[in-house]
């Protein structure tokens, strides 16, 4: 339905663009522009930051990606691309880890890198003040503000442990470790995925009912992309072979998946 562009490569890794992430990337942009503390900054300088905000936050979601294809590299597993799209970002590996253990540390290294680069964008908007030209250092500070806050909501949410989500790759790697079945725990953990997105889903239509804020419809948007992702792995692994000499259908690549920072909190700075 939508095009896929390739903007490039990182570390021998595609990079693509999926036609889907342009208005979510305008989106995120005039939301920061428009959220309380940087609206104050004048509306030339408002959408500035939100422009490079956005663009900084995705390229924190690139290097998130990133952290799960290198140490998967790390296991002899490459990865055909990482993309960038509507829900966030996607590392497309060309096999499963080998074995549990790989499997929790690949799924495990993206929200660490996110958890370092918030800590490091906390750290950089602490010394703003004597680098940054005055003229600028409000700009900085908001952009960097928003960093931290969007990459501690990414480490964050993205270890909920739900597939597709990376804390539903740890948990699927602990119950592959426990059975010994890898199948069996990914059909386990995608069940745990399509709960959590069921509950995610009604949250969201209460909070839409409660607040009549329609911005939480996006959390039932959100779920919706998370139920549908688990249950067509579940269903995957569940379908009986047709005939006995074929083999049922497996999912021939492990895609690691991160939901962007918005779906677990509003936007602001
Ligand atoms: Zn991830």
């Amino acid at each position: 339905m939508f095009r896929a562009y390739p903007i490039g490569r990182l570390c021998g890794i595609r990079l693509d663009v999926h036609a889907s992430w342009f208005p979510i990337y305008a989106l995120i942009a005039a939301t920061i522009a428009n959220a309380e503390p940087v609206r104050v900054l004048g509306w030339i300088d408002a959408y500035a930051v939100g422009a490079v905000a956005a663009l900084v936050l995705f390229a924190s979601v690139v290097v998130h990606e990133l952290a799960h294809a290198l140490t998967a590299r790390r296991f002899g597993v490459q990865t055909s691309s990482i993309s960038l799209f509507l829900f966030g970002g996607v590392a497309t590996l060309e096999a499963e880890p080998p074995g549990p253990l790989a499997d929790a540390l690949v799924a495990l290294a993206g929200p660490a890198m996110s958890a370092a680069i918030a800590l490091a964008a906390y750290g950089a908007m602490l010394a703003v003040d004597p680098v940054v030209p005055v003229r600028y250092a409000d700009s900085a500070a908001a952009i960097l503000a928003y960093v931290t806050f969007a990459n501690a909501v990414l480490a964050t949410f993205n270890l909920i442990p739900a597939y597709p989500m990376d804390g539903g790759r740890v948990l699927r790697a602990l119950l592959w470790r426990l059975r010994g079945d890898r199948d069996r725990a990914t059909a386990t953990a995608a069940l745990v995925g399509i709960a959590f997105g069921l509950s995610f889903a009604a949250a969201g239509v209460v909070a839409v009912v409660a607040t009549r804020t329609w911005q939480f419809a996006w959390y039932v948007v959100v779920a919706g992309f998370l139920v549908r992702t688990s249950w067509v792995q579940y269903r995957a692994l569940r379908r009986p072979p047709v005939l006995v000499s074929v083999r049922p259908s497996r999912p021939s690549a492990s895609e690691v998946v991160s939901v962007g920072a918005r779906t677990a909190d509003r936007w602001s700075v």
